[in-house]
């Protein structure tokens, strides 16, 4: 990997050979619990990976401490006050920051996974709502989709504890 060139911003503004906006965007999430996106091209497999620096945004001891008392609603009014001015401080530093100092940045040769599979929609016969008819389950004479047939796509019992939520540029 190298240095981005060119930088971070450009290649968002022109993310395809032919220098018009994105018209649409995939996302693959790989939860490997690591603070790391990474942006490329369907057409030229050309991209960049953009990681968090280690220790570039930890919080100071006080804040932390501070975080802790107001999650468990024990911070008293001063405390309250404190903690406001320390997260409204951290928030202008990280502002302030070059994107260097927070973000290690390369260009990559991204390989990526190949193009998702366009299936029919139908509706669920619980539920109502419409559902990718390859990802529903067959149960007696019902078509469910995995909510109401009692089963996480993921094999997962516990939520994955973050939601990302991404728009499609329309050009
Ligand atoms: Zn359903």
């Amino acid at each position: 990997m190298t240095p981005a060139k060119p930088p971070f911003p450009a290649m968002l503004r022109h993310p395809n050979p032919r220098g018009k906006p994105a018209t649409k965007t995939v996302f693959v999430f790989r939860d490997y619990g690591k603070m790391v996106r990474t942006l490329a091209s369907r057409q030229t497999g050309e991209g960049v990976r953009v990681s968090l620096k280690p220790g570039s945004m930890a919080p100071s001891e006080t804040r932390s401490e501070l975080l802790r008392k107001v999650r468990a609603g024990e911070a008293d009014e001063n405390q309250l006050r404190r903690f406001d001015e320390l997260h409204q401080k951290r928030s202008m530093d990280i502002l302030e920051c070059g994107q260097d100092d927070l973000f290690d940045i390369r260009t990559v040769d991204a390989d990526l996974p190949p193009k998702a599979v366009i299936d029919k929609s139908l509706p669920c016969d619980r539920c109502g709502e419409r559902t990718m008819a390859s990802r529903m389950v067959e149960t007696g004479s019902n078509r469910l989709c995995r909510d109401c047939a009692g089963q996480d796509e993921y094999g997962l019992s516990e939520p994955v504890g973050r939601i990302f939520v991404w728009a499609a540029a329309r050009g």
